[in-house]
């Protein structure tokens, strides 16, 4: 049987499940995931996008196109940031992994976007770093 995953939003009102387990966890620090977050970088699961599902709040959760090839889901009522989903990465979902409630396993690999990270948090683990273009970082 396919795992399965589960989250929501702050309210609860809109609630998905994900029946696979995740393709990969990474922090991202690109501009856009902070603003969008309010936070100094998010950590994002990815999910086969057949296996992902939204159960509940269907119409309250709304997408905003953060780029022309990028939209980002979140819950109307309490604001919750929750999905990405990009041109780029068609066939996945990702998701903020914060919002999940099934705790999952796989530890994030790597932090993306890494040229363009904060200087007022701190990351000394020893992941790798990828820059915007996805070349490794030093
Ligand atoms: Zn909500
Ligand atoms: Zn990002």
């Amino acid at each position: 049987m396919a795992e399965i995953l589960q989250g929501q939003c702050l309210c609860g009102a809109v609630k998905y499940r994900v029946a696979a387990a995740p393709k990969w966890s990474a922090h991202c620090h690109c501009s856009l995931c902070r603003r969008a977050h309010g936070a100094p970088f998010v950590t994002w699961v990815g999910v086969p996008l057949e296996a992902f599902k939204i159960v509940d709040g269907e119409p309250t959760l709304r997408w905003f196109a953060s780029s022309a090839q990028a939209k980002r889901g979140f819950c109307s009522q309490c604001g919750t940031p929750l999905f990405f989903h990009g041109e780029k990465w068609a066939d996945e979902m990702h998701i903020a992994r914060a919002t999940l409630d099934t705790p999952i396993t796989l530890l994030p690999q790597a932090h993306v976007y890494y040229d363009t990270h904060v200087g007022w948090a701190q990351c000394d683990d020893h992941l790798p770093r990828y820059d915007e273009h996805g070349k490794a970082m030093p």
